[in-house]
């Protein structure tokens, strides 16, 4: 769907975020042909340098972060045309008048806060005092939305003071993702799943975001966040949400946000039995303490958790939950494993649990895992097999130009639908479950486990569900 013309400031447009995903995401929107000719985007942050420095440097961020059979010179070449930079001081005065130039009239006005959340509040006040934001602006923020319920609200309330909630964007990328969308599709376009979809049917959920790297140079920040505020508090919660909410209305921004917050609010409190924490030991990388230059930290770089959700639909049902770093491969999956057929009509051992997973990466995708006749002439054997969904077959070419998550939220921005951005009182709703979980294990002084690295967490995170008579799924 094409968007209106717009002029997107994205401050700290010379940094990691932006150089990684933000930028090359846009300029695949150009590539698409997706991306209005009278559309610009204005490079602000603290850097001293000129147009042609910055569209330098976005043209090596291009270089570096595009697969190559993305980049178009001659489109790259459009592409760096629409960009502009302004040096801006976030905290003082200098740029603001600057920047006020580069804004055009009618057109849409966003503002992409790329920068550290203490920053938030400072950017939104001169945005606004200095007449540069209207009523119609938009302002997108960046995770870390706060590191307790405390924190959000004050940043909640730094942004309400300039901009009403209905054009405050809080990005969780993984809200972007395609297949998080298809899951939407799936439940809600099909009378297939939606009967099944509670505890009379599911037997358990499993979700898993396993990350390869380490912490890399984010150390000094993750040693004072670590896995459940870093992912949980967000990016898992916010999956959890979907699978698990009643059915919206209509597929917009409040029915939607409504639905994911009953969710939270429903979710129950966790017990230390609840809860396996685990700490990379060293490897072929230096282990976490080394990484993050902190030889007494406390900080869980895995968590496994066993949640439970207090409604008619999904009481009884664990919802088992697992992140970490350093781990044996990178997989997102969400699980829904189904419970086993009641009476098995056939000799031999039953057939396995149906399981859909949804997969977020390598290879956004679905699959449906079903018991079948194992082909041959002997007798009436059970085997499982993928009814496999998985897009690049399915959808051939045009499975090929998935957006990235990125790309697809900054047009929602354009368009204005808030449907995949957090709403305020559903951060601070998460907050409010994460914070007792940490006082907890902070006030019994808890210790993560030690696991190897290249491994599947710490053995407890193992038997956290064998003591329930299950078993995670592979990480491959
Ligand atoms: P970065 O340190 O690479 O870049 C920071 C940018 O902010 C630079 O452009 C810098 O010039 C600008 N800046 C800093 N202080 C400023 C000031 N006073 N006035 C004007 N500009 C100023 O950081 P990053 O990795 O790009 O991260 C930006 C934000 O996005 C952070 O909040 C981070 O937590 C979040 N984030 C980053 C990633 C990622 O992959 N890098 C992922 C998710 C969230």
């Amino acid at each position: 769907i094409p968007v209106e013309p717009f002029d997107l400031v994205i401050f700290g447009g010379t940094g990691d975020l932006a150089r990684r995903k933000i930028l090359p995401g846009l300029y695949r929107r150009l590539a698409d042909g997706q991306m209005p000719p009278e559309a610009r985007v204005i490079g602000a942050a603290r850097s001293d340098m000129d147009d042609a420095a910055f569209r330098a440097l976005v043209g090596e961020a291009l270089e570096e972060f595009l697969p190559d059979n993305a980049k178009d010179p001659e489109r790259i070449a459009e592409f760096l045309e629409l960009l502009s930079y302004v040096r801006v001081d976030a905290t003082g005065e200098d740029g603001w008048a600057a920047l006020k130039e580069h804004i055009r009239e009618g057109t849409v006005h966003a503002f992409y806060f790329s920068v550290g959340p203490s920053l938030f509040g400072p950017i939104a006040e001169r945005l606004k005092s200095q007449g540069i934001a209207d009523d119609k602006s938009r302002i997108v923020v960046e995770k870390p939305f706060g590191k307790d319920l405390q924190t959000a609200r004050a940043l909640n309330e730094s942004l309400a003071c300039h901009f009403d909630e209905t054009q405050i964007y809080r990005i969780d990328h993984y809200l972007g993702k395609e297949t998080v969308q298809n899951l939407m599709a799936v439940r809600f376009g099909n009378m297939l799943f939606e009967p099944l979809w509670n505890s009379r049917y599911v037997d358990h959920i499993q979700i898993t975001v396993a990350e390869t790297v380490g912490v890399g140079g984010r150390g000094e920040y993750y040693d004072r966040s670590g896995a459940m505020r870093d992912m949980v508090q967000n990016h898992l919660l916010q999956l959890l949400c979907l699978i698990a909410m009643e059915p919206p209305g209509r597929f917009e921004d409040e029915s939607v946000r409504d639905e994911k917050l009953k969710v939270i609010r429903a979710l129950k409190p966790v017990a230390p039995e609840d809860i396996v924490r685990g700490q990379y030991a060293d490897g072929d990388e230096p282990g976490y303490k080394s990484a993050v230059n902190n030889p007494s930290s406390k900080t869980e770089s895995f968590i496994a958790l066993r949640l439970g959700i207090a409604n008619w639909r999904w009481s009884g049902t664990p919802f088992y939950l697992r992140t970490g770093k350093r781990l044996k491969a990178r997989a997102s999956e969400i699980a829904v494993v189904f419970k086993d057929a009641p009476h098995s009509i056939f000799d031999g051992p039953p057939g396995q649990s149906n399981v859909l997973s949804i997969r977020l990466q390598p290879n956004e995708g679905m699959e449906m895992v079903v018991t079948i006749k194992e082909p041959g002439p002997g007798g009436m054997r059970l085997i499982q097999v993928p009814l496999d969904m998985s897009f690049a077959d399915a959808l051939g070419e045009q499975a090929e130009d998935i957006p990235d998550a990125y790309e697809r939220l900054i047009m929602d921005v354009i368009r204005g639908n808030q449907t995949l951005f957090m709403r305020g009182d559903e951060v601070e709703a998460a907050w409010a479950w994460t914070d007792p979980v940490i006082e907890g294990w902070e006030d019994r002084g808890a210790t993560p486990s030690p696991y190897e690295q290249g491994s599947t967490g710490p053995e407890e995170a193992l038997m956290l569900l064998h003591q329930d008579g299950r078993r995670w799924r592979e990480i491959k």
